[in-house]
């Protein structure tokens, strides 16, 4: 396994990759998460670069940016045990020099839900992912459905700006007791980590009510949001049930419908989705 820290390497390198090549996009502080999409990568493709890069400009004035979690070492030696063959962690300023100042931005689908929240947060996400497929060239690029939208995003720019690549969503892999694998979860104490479980809880009696015939989507949010706030520790950010693809918010639900949602415990902010389909059982 290669690690390599700059651009004009990293060029390099991927001359020498078997094709196609499969590129998995991180923070870094590598969990199962990350590693089911390393293994989606390397069970469709020869060659396999991962990404770890905290990349600043996702990042709002008030959010975790100096405080995210990172442990390189840990996270190369789990890339190592995967079988990646390159790992590309830039430095920052490599990747924003001196008076950078292009961006890649999709409006509409970045406009609601965590768009609203984190102002300027999907302009970061989708200039350095952007930045980060011309650099490496994948032939496919994977991503988690636990940032549901971000997929959304993603798939929405490759397409409207011909990116010649395919994007590969995996399902959220998840802890036993259902809460969706987070680097930011290491941020819980013992008693907020406990309750960060409603987030999961609240999805499954969304699934549990439209399996029932529910399909009124202002019944299945305020029932959401009744059990969220039984939770001292939660706060909710937002509750929506929305079309899967365009994520319009649904009166009536008769398109596949994505069920997300952000709620604060104590101080983290967690989000998590799910998505309604009529034969799915209430618990995954
Ligand atoms: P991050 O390091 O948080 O930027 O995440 C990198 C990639 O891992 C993104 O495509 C995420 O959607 C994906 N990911 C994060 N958590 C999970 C999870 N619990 N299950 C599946 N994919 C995940």
């Amino acid at each position: 396994m290669r690690v390599v820290e700059k651009i004009d390497e990293m060029r390099r390198l991927r001359h020498t990759l078997s094709e196609p090549v499969g590129f998995v996009p991180t923070m870094g502080y590598l969990h199962e998460g990350h590693l089911s999409l390393v293994r989606g990568a390397r069970d469709e493709n020869p060659s396999v670069v991962v990404s770890i890069f905290v990349n600043p400009t996702q990042f709002g004035p008030h959010d975790d940016l100096a405080k995210y979690p990172r442990d390189i070492e840990r996270d190369l030696a789990l890339l190592q045990k995967e079988k990646t063959d390159l790992v590309f962690m830039p430095s920052a300023a490599e990747i924003y020099p001196p008076h950078f100042d292009s961006w890649v931005e999709v409006n509409g689908v970045t406009e609601r839900l965590e768009g609203a929240s984190r102002p300027g947060h999907f302009k970061g996400v989708t200039t350095v992912v952007a930045k980060l497929f011309n650099i490496v060239r994948p032939t496919r690029a994977y991503f988690g459905q636990k940032d549901a939208q971000q997929a959304a995003v993603i798939r929405k720019m490759v397409s409207d700006l011909n990116m010649d690549l395919k994007i590969v969503i995996l399902p959220t892999v998840r802890e036993p007791d259902g809460l969706a694998m987070s680097s930011r979860n290491t941020y819980l104490n013992p008693e907020e980590r406990r309750t960060a479980v409603v987030l999961h809880r609240a999805l499954t009696l969304a699934q549990q009510l439209f399996s029932q015939g529910e399909r009124d989507g202002e019944v299945i949010r305020q029932q959401m949001i009744s059990l969220i706030e039984k939770e001292p520790l939660a706060n909710t950010e937002y509750v929506s049930v929305a079309d899967a693809e365009t994520l319009a918010e649904l009166g009536r639900i008769n398109s596949p419908a994505l069920v997300s949602l952000a709620v604060k415990i104590g101080k983290t902010r967690l989000i998590d989705n799910y998505v309604l389909c009529k034969d799915k059982k209430p618990t995954p």
